[in-house]
């Protein structure tokens, strides 16, 4: 699922590395790409239009992050922005203060409600709850059946309306409304504390069926109502969601059939245009195959960035402002770029965690394993040795340190001298390339790293 969506995003902010800045032009052409790899995906044009326009408004007007380049930050946007779109925080389930909870399921006929009913219950078995389910679906022959199957694999009980003498051939008889309302206070007196009622669907939307969904919504009074929704249907999604979040004002989506192959951007609408947050995901027909639903997981994996996003949070959090605006202040004054900022540098980067580790969550980073290998950490620890072993004027003043100087820090940090050398004219390169930035207005990268 969101395979080509993935992809085609990918292939956007593909465009934008190696940018200094953003014009306006870029920010266009980009917003249009994103906007077209959207709508191909299936997400709603309703949808599509507002995330593109915020997208684009915060692309033009937000503050750059000292720790990001402009294509980092245009992906941190388009993250947050389809955060936003799935619902935003991950959303718990309601407990009732007085158990039994009751959750009621609603949804299609195929969507996967019973199937959810019988996963949603082993994982609060396995929460420590005891559930019980109840089968209120008595429109389709074999549903309750099913439920029980489920039920018994989850080793959850199942209320039903006439316990062990349902065929496939055979329609169940009696009023969903009441089994529903009964199921309840079988669960108050056998002490679960946690309801499942299964209610049955329609291939499409029906009156009767919303009518006899409001009804049960009514006689149970639920403190979660999940829409289940499967993930494959596209465009139609947004109209069932709309239909059922008018019929019976559920409290939570359900996504299933995430293991599927289809575009799955009419699933992404759904949260934004109902209002309500996607809680589950279920991803397969096995019982384990569920999850919580986070949205900012969701997000990430849609903008395939790898970690790149746990990467980018770990640069912001570790950079030190004050150093980066010590930094900026240095070019705005054009003063020159000296060893002891080269090795404040550094140290920024040590700060930012292990090179290696960070290295390989880069997207991409498989191309750069060869140079990974040969990346040696402790190459900023002789960095430092060497620095250290400068008098504060030899830092200030590269430019003095001669022949007999270079020998001195070299037996002082415990290093060959070609290794003192190495790092001069490394530092040297360093130092045009700031003076090159400096002209050019951008905030200092971290120049200098061997490679
Ligand atoms: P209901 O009519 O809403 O109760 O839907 P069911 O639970 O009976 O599911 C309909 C069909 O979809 C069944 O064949 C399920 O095995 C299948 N199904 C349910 N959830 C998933 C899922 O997450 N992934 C896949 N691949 N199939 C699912």
């Amino acid at each position: 699922m969101f395979n080509s969506l993935s992809d085609r995003l990918a292939s956007t902010f593909k465009n934008l590395r190696g940018k200094g800045r953003l014009s306006e032009a870029d920010v266009d052409a980009t917003v249009r790409e994103i906007r077209r790899a959207l709508l191909d995906a299936d997400v709603a044009v309703s949808v599509v239009r507002e995330f593109t326009a915020h997208v684009r408004e915060r692309a033009l007007s937000e503050e750059v992050s000292a720790a990001l380049n402009p294509g980092q930050q245009v992906v941190k946007i388009v993250n947050d922005e389809l955060v936003r779109i799935l619902g935003g925080e991950t959303r718990r389930i309601r407990l009732a203060k007085n158990p039994p909870t009751v959750i009621m399921l609603a949804g299609l006929q195929g969507a996967g409600k019973t199937t959810l009913a019988g996963k949603l219950s082993k994982w609060l078995k396995g929460q420590g709850h005891s559930p019980i389910l109840v089968a209120a679906d008595l429109q389709r022959p074999n549903a309750v059946t099913q439920l029980q199957v489920n039920g018994q694999r989850a080793g959850v009980p199942v209320f039903a309306p006439h316990p062990g003498v349902q065929s496939d051939f055979e329609e169940v008889t009696g009023d969903p409304v009441t089994v529903a309302r009964d199921g309840v206070a079988e669960a108050r007196a056998k002490l679960h504390d946690v309801v499942i009622v299964d209610t049955a669907g329609r291939l499409g939307i029906d009156a009767e069926m919303m009518q006899q969904a409001a009804d049960i919504r009514a006689a149970v009074n639920p403190d979660e109502v999940l829409f289940v929704i499967d993930a494959m249907i596209g465009q139609d999604a947004v109209n069932t969601a709309q239909a059922f979040n008018e019929g019976v004002d559920f409290t939570g989506v359900v996504l299933s059939k995430l293991d599927g192959d289809a575009r799955g951007g009419a699933a992404l609408s759904v949260a934004s245009v109902t209002g309500k947050p996607v809680m589950f995901a279920s991803t397969g027909e096995s019982l384990d195959d569920f999850e919580i639903f986070h949205p900012d997981r969701m997000a990430n994996r849609i903008l395939d960035m790898g970690d790149i996003l746990s990467l980018i949070e770990q640069a912001e959090k570790s950079w030190d402002k004050g150093e980066a605006e010590r930094m900026a202040k240095k070019f705005a004054d054009q003063e020159d770029f000296t060893l002891e900022d080269f090795l404040a540098q550094m140290q920024q980067i040590r700060k930012m965690g292990s090179m290696k580790k960070m290295l390989t969550m880069m997207p991409g980073a498989a191309g750069m394993r060869q140079q990974l290998e040969n990346f040696d950490e402790r190459e900023i620890d002789r960095v430092e040795a060497i620095v250290r072993s400068m008098t504060p004027h030899e830092r200030l003043a590269p430019k003095i340190i001669n022949g007999s100087r270079r020998a001195r820090i070299a037996r002082g940090s415990g290093v060959h001298v070609s290794e003192v050398n190495g790092l001069l004219e490394r530092f040297g390169q360093a130092q045009k390339m700031m003076k090159k930035m400096a002209q050019g207005g951008g905030i200092p990268g971290m120049p200098g790293m061997a490679g």
